[in-house]
């Protein structure tokens, strides 16, 4: 029983007006999802990733809320979410990306080609031209040539990166796969978004909780059972962990690692085709069975959206 690379990445967004162009118009992402934050009927969450919103692909955003207590006692931190992009395919996201203002760095990490830039909150992204990932989404402003193929990985940040290391390597079967500049790199056996970087932050007290930042870190697995048996394993271990939770689009559970960073187990099942045919993921606001009585009263005190209803993939 392992974890088969991540599931999806989860941050805060000061505006999902340049939060969706930024990762759909920008980077090419399907907006896969239009929903309700789960506990806040009234902010929105935006699911983005390929065609099909395969896990793996998945990068999530509310509007940050300061009504959220769950980070406070944060030590580690996830600071940089990487994507997979076609070999070869730096010189047009340097273009485009620049064509934009936003600016990019240039650096190789493991003999792989990174490219770092941040998003308009100031989160770090990192695109990494490598073979592999998940398909691209291809009715997006990118050609598919060049487009994201999924995450490649996460970068934790904690003060103490060995217990990180080791609770990676013995709970979630993580395997060391080298080390560069003082960064550990694990990986898992998943085809997409297998990595995580493990490095070390100076003590600075809690991480701090806002736009820009990473909420937490999901993680796949294979089924509801292997879920549940992970958690026990875990739990276990004397890390408190979650009852599980229907996310709607998943079921999750939740714990934060030793360093601190909050991370959760997902199920592929029953994905982002639930509730919406998937010719036209991301196009409705879309509420659980739950809240469907009430939408009248959640639309009404949702901040206004970005995107037309019904145009959600016009570029
Ligand atoms: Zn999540």
């Amino acid at each position: 029983m392992t974890i088969r690379g991540l599931h999806h990445v989860t941050a805060f967004t000061e505006s999902l007006d340049r939060n969706l162009a930024f990762y759909r118009d920008l980077l090419g992402l399907r907006l896969v999802k239009q929903t309700v934050a789960a506990d806040d009927p009234y902010a929105h969450h935006l699911y983005y990733g390929n065609g099909t919103g395969a896990p793996g692909t998945i990068v999530t955003f509310s509007p940050w809320s300061d009504r959220d207590e769950t980070d406070q006692r944060a030590t580690g931190e996830v600071t940089a979410v990487g994507f997979v992009v076609p070999p070869q395919s730096h010189g047009y996201w340097v273009d485009r990306l620049g064509a934009h203002g936003v600016e990019t760095a240039r650096r190789e990490r493991f003999g792989q080609p990174v490219l770092s830039f941040t998003d308009p909150d100031g989160l770090s992204v990192d695109l990494v031209a490598v073979d592999g990932g998940d398909e691209p989404w291809t009715g997006g402003s990118v050609p598919t040539t060049e487009a994201v193929r999924g995450l490649f990985g996460v970068t934790v940040a904690v003060e103490d990166p060995e217990t990180t290391a080791r609770f990676v390597e013995d709970s979630l079967g993580y395997a060391l796969d080298g080390t560069d500049d003082g960064r550990l790199r694990y990986r898992s056996v998943g085809r997409v978004g297998a990595v995580l970087d493990v490095v070390r932050r100076e003590a600075s007290g809690p991480a701090p909780v806002g736009p820009g930042q990473v909420h937490h870190v999901a993680f796949r697995v294979g089924s509801a059972a292997e879920q549940a048996e992970l958690g026990e394993a875990i739990s276990a271990l004397g890390t408190n962990v979650s009852p599980v939770v229907d996310r709607q689009y998943f079921r999750s559970l939740y714990f934060r690692e030793p360093g601190g960073c909050a991370f959760e187990l997902a199920t592929d099942d029953p994905g982002f085709a639930v509730d919406e045919d998937p010719a036209d993921l991301g196009r409705e606001l879309m509420l659980p069975a739950w809240l469907e009585d009430r939408r009248e009263d959640v639309e009404a005190h949702l901040s206004p959206f970005p995107v037309e209803r019904g145009t959600a993939d016009a570029d």
